[in-house]
């Protein structure tokens, strides 16, 4: 019944003994989790692909395929077609299902792999016989080995065989999972989201805060980030949204600091509450996606004094991207439009009309002193409302 089935050529796993076995068994579960949502699949690994195969009439192979893309770890994805284990079956199968690619190509060649040593002829024979045919019934094709435009792949493996052609680019990256967990910051803008999808990349786990200053932001602020965090899980995986209660923190500042150090305290109380978020869920750094010269918060200086309050390194990976680079990540993973949309976030809420650009420890930590630090934040720590992100394809 189900004849198709998707393989995923892992990349970057070159580790060996324990490591890779567990980076194999990372991607194997995120994988699993991805698909779900389309039907029942057995996914299992063998000899560095991954075989994702529909288990039921029904499955969405199309939709678990376009899931797999986003797959980190994950270099290169083919679907291929089953097929009896025999030389004019695998012959008869690349015709038709790779027919519209190799129709429209010039140059071929067919590698073949043999798993089934049982099979009776060997890799090479099976390769020069179907090649040689696909030659003769396709007269637009020759055949060439070292720059081929299409690479037939035949497989003969343990229960069948398979036939298919070149893997499309898959997320690369490494599985999420592998490289730890961090807290990342998200607030409903355009870097933040961009500023995860790029940790995740790099195979980090990412436990979400967004600072909510209800009523100055509205609920149509936080479920624009609830549904940013929604996308993100494509390539971010499972993931948890903390979000936490902001607005007598910034009320507080406001009646009680310099109004040129608003944001800049304010960041500072974010930065103390991640890392306590940090600190709960086993997380190694905090995320942000600040970027170096954007706006008046974001100076090395700025960076100094906020990053000053917490003993956890901070990523910035979109530290080093212009703004056009970030909106084109943005584009790419989907979280453009919905980042755009026009809700107020806490940051612009109380934004000092000459904000310091360059301020110092010393006068910041003056400013505090009228605050209780401490107690604010314990308070807001206290006030979390945690919201486990629903896969996209949920509801
Ligand atoms: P973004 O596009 O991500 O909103 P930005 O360019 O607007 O970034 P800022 O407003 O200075 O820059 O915020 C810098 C970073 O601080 C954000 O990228 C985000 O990581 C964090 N941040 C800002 N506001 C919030 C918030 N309300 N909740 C959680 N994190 C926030
Ligand atoms: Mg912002």
């Amino acid at each position: 019944m189900n004849d198709e089935i998707i393989l995923l050529k892992l990349g970057e796993l070159v580790l060996k003994g324990l490591n890779r076995r567990r980076f194999e068994d990372k991607l194997l579960s995120n994988v699993r989790w991805r698909v779900a949502p389309f039907g029942k699949f057995k996914v299992y690994s063998k000899q560095s692909t991954v075989y994702v195969e529909p288990l039921e009439e029904g499955c969405d192979l199309d939709g678990a395929y376009e899931a797999c893309k986003c797959v980190f770890g994950v270099v290169g994805l083919s679907r291929a077609k089953s097929c009896e284990k025999d030389k004019d079956a695998f012959l008869e199968t690349a015709r038709t299902y790779l027919g519209d690619r190799l129709a429209g190509a010039k140059t071929f060649k067919v590698e073949s792999k043999r798993a089934d040593k049982t099979f009776p002829m060997t890799s090479i024979e099976l390769s020069q016989y179907v090649g040689g045919e696909l030659d003769e019934l396709f007269p637009n094709l020759s055949v060439d080995v070292r720059h081929p435009e299409i690479t037939v792949n035949l497989e003969v493996r343990d229960y069948a065989g398979y036939v298919h052609a070149d893997p499309e680019p898959g997320a690369g990256g490494l599985p999420v999972g592998t490289s730890g967990r961090a807290v990342a910051l998200l607030s409903g803008g355009i870097d933040s989201p961009a500023a995860c999808y790029m940790v995740a990349k790099r195979g980090v786990e990412l436990e979400l805060v967004h600072f909510f200053s209800y009523p100055y932001t509205s609920n149509e602020a936080k479920e624009k980030v609830i549904e940013l965090a929604r996308i993100l899980t494509r390539y971010c995986g499972r993931m948890t949204l903390n979000v936490v209660p902001f607005t007598r923190i910034q009320e507080e500042i406001r009646r009680s600091c310099p109004e040129g150090l608003f944001t800049l305290v304010m960041r500072r109380f974010m930065m103390r509450i991640s890392e306590r978020v940090a600190v709960r869920t086993g997380s190694g750094a905090l995320v942000t996606g600040e970027c170096l010269g954007q706006v008046a918060s974001q100076t090395m200086e700025a960076m100094g004094v906020t990053g000053a309050v917490c003993s956890l390194p901070v990523l910035r990976p979109v530290v080093g991207m212009d703004k056009e680079e970030i909106v084109e990540t943005a584009r790419k993973i989907g979280t453009f439009d919905t980042s755009i949309l026009p809700y107020e976030d806490c940051c612009t809420v109380f934004t000092p009309k000459h904000p310091r650009t360059r301020p110092t420890l010393e006068e910041v930590a003056e400013a505090e002193q009228a605050l209780d630090v401490d107690g604010l934040v314990e308070e807001a720590f206290q006030g979390i409302e945690r919201i486990k992100i629903r896969r996209m394809e949920e509801e």
